[in-house]
């Protein structure tokens, strides 16, 4: 508090900006790694703004750059920013920023893919699941090779409740290629709805916040760009483990404009294809002539109750993997010198 009783609020002193930085530095964008820089700090604000309230939040940077975003954390009353960047040219850069806000930025230099984050933050932030979010919170924005990876990771930790998720349903707000974001929050029966819409949903609230267009990007991506905000689910929406689901929900969207049966199919060995994708479907109640976009979060739930049953069952029948079945037929066509060409499972799998 300050004497005149006003809570002080932290603001970073006059800085070069981004752009003199660049220069500064020399940071030009690398391509392999997907560099592509946000100068202006209004957008920068925007993507902060809609992570919440962070007043006194502990908040960890994911692929923070030349700093743009981080300075628009650092002016949002945060604790303590954490920020974790892989490319050494933007590390003195960082510590720059450092400098200006003492005692708030700790810098990694690594890998995000790698980093361990159920340590990051004071263990006294914990709070159980079925309290409100803790005062921790992910942003990025994160290079588009990454992003996807990322987030698939992040949605198993969200499942098993470790990560950056051992501190409660801890909130993220990450950017990702437009098409990817459309994909992430798109509802039952839309043209993007795939395996990311079903993962993502069944455990998150996720929010479509806005695009930001490739020309506000240095250097200019092809693509838009969406932000996209994750709140974990007090109660997921599914309750199987993260592997069983994953299993069910990719073996349906492997033949996404087909009958949802044909994607059922490939959960079984061929001999009891039929027979065991037809019991599944009757009883979790799935019209086997849906098309995987057409089935919602409760179809899948059904789906993944009665496919866990079938694999208590048999223990042998969540091992199974369609995909190595292919493979070995395909060897031993080739070992006895067959010509035959590809099957018809394999045209659908390009
Ligand atoms: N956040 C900055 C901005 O908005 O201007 C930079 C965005 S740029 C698209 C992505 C950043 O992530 C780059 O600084 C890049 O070096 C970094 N990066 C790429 N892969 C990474 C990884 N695996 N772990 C940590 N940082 C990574």
């Amino acid at each position: 508090m300050t004497v005149s009783g006003k809570v002080a609020t932290f603001r970073l002193p006059p800085l070069p900006t981004i752009g003199d930085l660049i220069k500064l530095f020399n940071l030009r964008a690398q391509k392999q790694l997907s560099q592509n820089f946000l100068l202006d700090l209004k957008l920068t604000d925007k993507i902060v703004r809609n992570a919440g309230n962070l007043n006194n939040a502990y908040v960890c940077e994911v692929g923070p750059g030349p700093g743009g975003i981080t300075r628009s954390i650092l002016n949002a009353g945060i604790k303590e920013l954490l920020v974790i960047e892989k490319d050494t040219r933007f590390i003195p850069g960082l510590q720059m920023l450092s400098d200006a806000a003492p005692g708030k930025v700790k810098i990694i230099h690594g890998d995000v893919l790698n980093f361990k984050m159920e340590r990051a933050f004071p263990s006294h932030l914990r709070k159980t699941w079925d309290d409100g979010p803790p005062d921790v919170h992910i942003i990025g924005n994160l290079p588009f090779s990454v992003s996807t990876p990322l987030i698939i990771k992040w949605l198993e930790h969200v499942a098993n409740r470790d990560g950056p998720f051992a501190y409660g349903r801890t909130q993220m707000t990450l950017t990702f290629q437009k098409e990817v974001a459309e994909r992430l929050t798109a509802s039952t029966g839309s043209r993007q709805r795939s395996r990311l819409s079903v993962m993502s949903q069944y455990l998150c609230t996720v929010h479509n916040c806005f695009t930001i267009p490739g020309c506000a990007f240095i250097p200019k991506p092809k693509v838009d760009v969406g932000v996209i905000h994750f709140t974990p689910l007090i109660k997921p929406q599914i309750n199987q483990p993260f592997k069983l689901v994953e299993k069910v929900v990719q073996s349906i969207f492997q033949f996404k404009r087909k009958h949802c049966y044909r994607g059922v199919g490939v959960l079984f060995p061929e001999a009891q294809r039929l027979r065991s994708s037809e019991r599944l479907m009757m009883l979790a109640d799935v019209e086997p002539t849906m098309r995987p976009k057409e089935l919602s979060i409760t179809h899948f739930k059904n789906l993944c109750d009665v496919y866990r049953e079938m694999c208590d069952e048999d223990p042998n029948l969540f091992s199974y993997n369609f995909r190595e079945e292919l493979r070995q037929q395909r060897l031993s066509r080739t070992v006895k010198g067959s010509s035959s060409s590809r099957s018809e499972e394999e045209e659908d799998w390009t």
